[in-house]
């Protein structure tokens, strides 16, 4: 039987929003056993709290990622740092932040992880709960599929898949999700898009701080970015990354094995609810 955790000690992330261009803060704060991961917008004159689970999830957009919204406050593209939550196994935190989205950094988990690594993780002397799955089961919404499996504890098998000459397919399997294969395999993969999307988002007054700092940009011959990869398969690795983030939307940390073809943040937060639905609550 694990214990809940928090962080041993306040960590804070700055830099530009994705999707309005503007700076953003992210305070990380150590939070009680049962809090669970806790938004606080506060720029806004009430402070609203938003809990980062899916009774708060509002759906998704191209650019925004997925949303989590309370009260008329939202805060979009919180996947990243709730994938690095899962992966350190931090069950606990307030997260305070004074805009609607947190900074995007390079596109990528790393600055994140770091700054959970150096905020440390406290023991709690509540034990810890998961949602657990005995039996198997599919799903699947349009040309996403997902099969659940039982497992002792996060394992993900992901593959995409386009009709494009440069990214068919990637697939990759992750036995066992932990803070280290994390920051080793997951964190540093860059959020990616197709060069023609670009055009729609700058008509649409998208994706106002996306440049090639914070996101790989696929052309039909290859990447449009100077700098090379950071892996040969790093579009499947950020496809796995967004994923984990969108699993912890269901609130507790999910023993199951996961193989999903061709997942996506909508689908992702579908699936979280048929697993609830699905799993029994144990140690
Ligand atoms: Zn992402």
């Amino acid at each position: 039987m694990a214990n809940q955790t928090t962080i041993a000690k306040e960590t804070a992330v700055s830099g530009i929003g994705l999707h309005t261009g503007k700076k953003s803060k992210v305070v990380f704060k150590p939070a009680p056993a049962n809090t669970g991961v806790k938004f606080i917008r506060v720029d806004l004159p009430k402070k609203t709290e938003i809990k980062a689970d899916w009774t708060n999830a509002q759906g998704v957009h191209a650019v925004r990622g997925s949303i989590i919204a309370k009260d008329g406050a939202e805060i979009s593209t919180i996947e990243h740092i709730m994938a690095s939550l899962y992966s350190f196994a931090i069950d606990n935190v307030i997260i305070e932040i004074n805009s609607a989205e947190p900074p995007i950094l390079d596109g990528s988990a790393v600055e994140f992880a770091n700054a959970l690594i150096k905020a440390g993780i406290q023991e709690l002397d509540i034990a810890r709960e998961y949602f657990i799955i005995d039996k198997s089961f599919d799903f699947e919404i349009e040309k996403t599929k997902y099969s659940v499996l039982p497992s002792d504890g996060l394992a993900i098998d992901c593959a995409i898949g386009f009709e494009h000459p440069f990214l068919k397919y990637q697939r990759l399997i992750i036995d066992r999700l932990d803070k280290d294969i994390f920051i080793k395999e997951i964190a540093p993969a860059k959020t990616f898009c197709f060069d023609f999307e670009i055009e729609y988002l700058q008509k649409h007054n998208l994706s106002l701080g996306g440049s090639f700092d914070n996101a790989i940009v696929i052309g039909a011959q290859g990447i449009l970015n100077k700098q090379p990869l950071r892996y040969q398969d790093e579009f499947v690795r950020h496809k796995i990354l967004d994923l984990i983030g969108d699993l912890y939307l269901a609130g507790k940390p999910i023993k199951a094995k996961i193989i999903a073809d061709k997942p996506g943040h909508q689908n992702n937060i579908n699936l979280v609810k048929e697993l609830i639905k699905k799993a029994k609550i144990g140690g």
